[in-house]
């Protein structure tokens, strides 16, 4: 477990109160990459050395100068006192001193007579990154208005698609899966929206907003995706550097899971909890699903459907695709198959009725699936595709040529959006992830076939060749992948010999 990181974000309200400000993360940053969030950031050591008055908590004059300090620098507000006498051609200087590095934030200020005045940052509460983060930040939350005569933009790559948004308008778009919400952003554009009525109360938001982060922080254990998509990360032993496995919950009121597979109690009653919470409402669980017959994916499944059973008298199947449920005999308990072409019926939380289409996608596993929401675009591709890194195609099980067709696959479905795999987070831009995911094996693929020409002949000859940096433990794994590669070679060259 990493220790988090302190961190400041800032909760912009448009002048005359309708809107909040809120962008894209820029995909190609690790953490929450393409994500919508506020402007904020970790705290600097300098930020302690700004002039915050009105404030006598130390501690909060750092984090409030981190907060207005970032928000400069990615939108271009400059949240100080004394700030009306620069001109518009000032401000970009300024900017550009404080993204380069020339001076530190604190001399900046200094230097042109400006503070921060404490008052004009409300305290919004403070969010704990949970567990399962790889990168972890203690985050507080500041509310303020923009100042007179500044307007956003873009100021450097992190966040785009910077906008004025309706709380309201916000959470739509969150709950039809059109944006990605990391969760503090989430509860925060939900409570901005109770009191935007007919502008928004930027005390009572604040006082909400805090409340409710005192009682939830370090309680979170799920992200919610989209209105009927949460994903639950859970520890298991997978393969480093993940360390959890992504169990979905889908629908409300009619709902499946897929990959409840931690085997550690603890992190079972996580998910207990949600399915708990589910059923309160009247939910019904129709399927506990395994995606495939890796050790990551399987293992409590029976103790999900054991729970259903004596705290809520549901007696709910556990499937798999049948080339799954054949080789897990003996290791866990299938009570029906589940495969291309089939579609689980399900209820979202106010009981409209959507389907989930359940795809037989090969590769990394002769009976993977994955699972597609194709009203929201939404895919969840399992271990054929993740966050970061890239998937292990292990023959005889995997198989590259079966792996290829299947991403090409998902990237044709029509409407995709959006994708989330079984390890790290969820990705928005789907078509560019998996047009990455091939265009990384297709590259692979020819350094191996160069590899061959030049005389390397064993498996491990050739990866030695190719992956020069890797830590020597991993080895093992780019040798099976090599295989895969080659196998795939012969299969083409004998295919293209044939044909001639
Ligand atoms: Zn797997």
């Amino acid at each position: 477990m990493t220790t988090p990181l302190d961190a400041a974000s800032l909760i912009l309200i448009s002048r005359d109160r309708r809107d909040v400000l809120w962008a894209q993360r820029n995909p190609a940053i690790s953490f929450l990459g393409g994500y919508h969030s506020f402007s904020g950031g970790k705290l600097e050591p300098d930020d302690s050395r700004c002039d915050v008055r009105n404030e006598h908590d130390a501690e909060m004059r750092g984090l409030k100068a981190c907060a207005v300090r970032e928000t400069f620098e990615e939108i271009g507000v400059l949240l100080v006192r004394n700030g009306e006498k620069l001109t518009k051609g000032q401000f970009p200087l300024l900017h550009d001193d404080l993204v380069s590095g020339r001076e530190p934030f604190s001399k900046i200020l200094e230097h042109w007579g400006l503070w921060i005045d404490g008052r004009d940052l409300e305290y919004a509460g403070c969010w704990t990154t949970p567990e399962f983060s790889p990168v972890r930040f203690k985050t507080r939350f500041f509310i303020s208005t923009v100042p007179e005569k500044q307007e956003p933009y873009a100021a450097i790559g992190e966040l785009r698609n910077i906008e004025f948004v309706e709380p309201s308008a916000a959470v739509r778009r969150w709950s039809s899966s059109e944006v990605l919400v990391a969760p503090p952003v989430l509860f925060s554009v939900r409570a901005l929206n109770e009191f935007a009525n007919p502008s928004i109360s930027v005390a009572k938001s604040s006082q909400k907003l805090r409340a409710h982060s005192a009682r939830m922080d370090g309680k979170i254990h799920h992200i919610e995706l989209n209105s009927r998509l949460s994903c639950i990360p859970l520890r298991t032993k997978t393969l480093p550097p993940a360390t959890h496995t992504n169990c979905f919950i889908v629908g409300s009121r009619r709902f499946v899971v897929i990959d409840p597979a931690s085997r550690e109690v603890s992190e079972q009653e996580k998910l207990f909890g949600l399915v708990d919470d589910l059923v309160g409402k009247g939910g019904v669980c129709d399927a506990i699903i395994v995606s495939h017959l890796h050790r990551d994916h399987f293992g409590g499944e029976s103790v999900l459907k054991a729970y259903l059973r004596s705290r809520h008298e549901m007696e709910v199947p556990v499937v798999a695709h049948p080339l799954t449920v054949e080789s897990l005999k003996g290791e866990t308990e299938f009570h029906g198959t589940v495969g291309e072409g089939d579609t689980y019926k399900l209820k979202d939380s106010e009981g409209l009725p959507f389907g989930l289409e359940v795809l037989h996608t090969p590769g990394h596993a002769r009976g993977h699936l994955s699972f597609f929401d194709p009203e929201f675009g939404f895919l969840l591709t399992m271990d054929n595709v993740l966050s970061h890194g890239s998937v292990l195609i292990d023959p005889p099980e995997g198989n590259m040529e079966d792996y290829l067709a299947s991403l090409r696959r998902m990237r044709e479905l029509e409407g995709l959006r959006s994708l989330c795999g079984s390890h790290g987070t969820a990705v928005s831009d789907a078509k560019a992830k998996i047009d990455e995911y091939i265009e990384h094996r297709l590259e692979r693929e020819r350094q191996v076939a160069k590899a061959l020409e030049s005389g390397a002949r064993s498996a491990e000859e050739i990866a030695g060749r190719i992956y020069t940096d890797l830590d020597p433990g991993l080895m093992p794994l780019a040798v099976r992948s090599v295989a895969a590669h080659l196998e795939r070679l012969e299969q083409t060259s004998s295919d293209r010999s044939a044909a001639g």
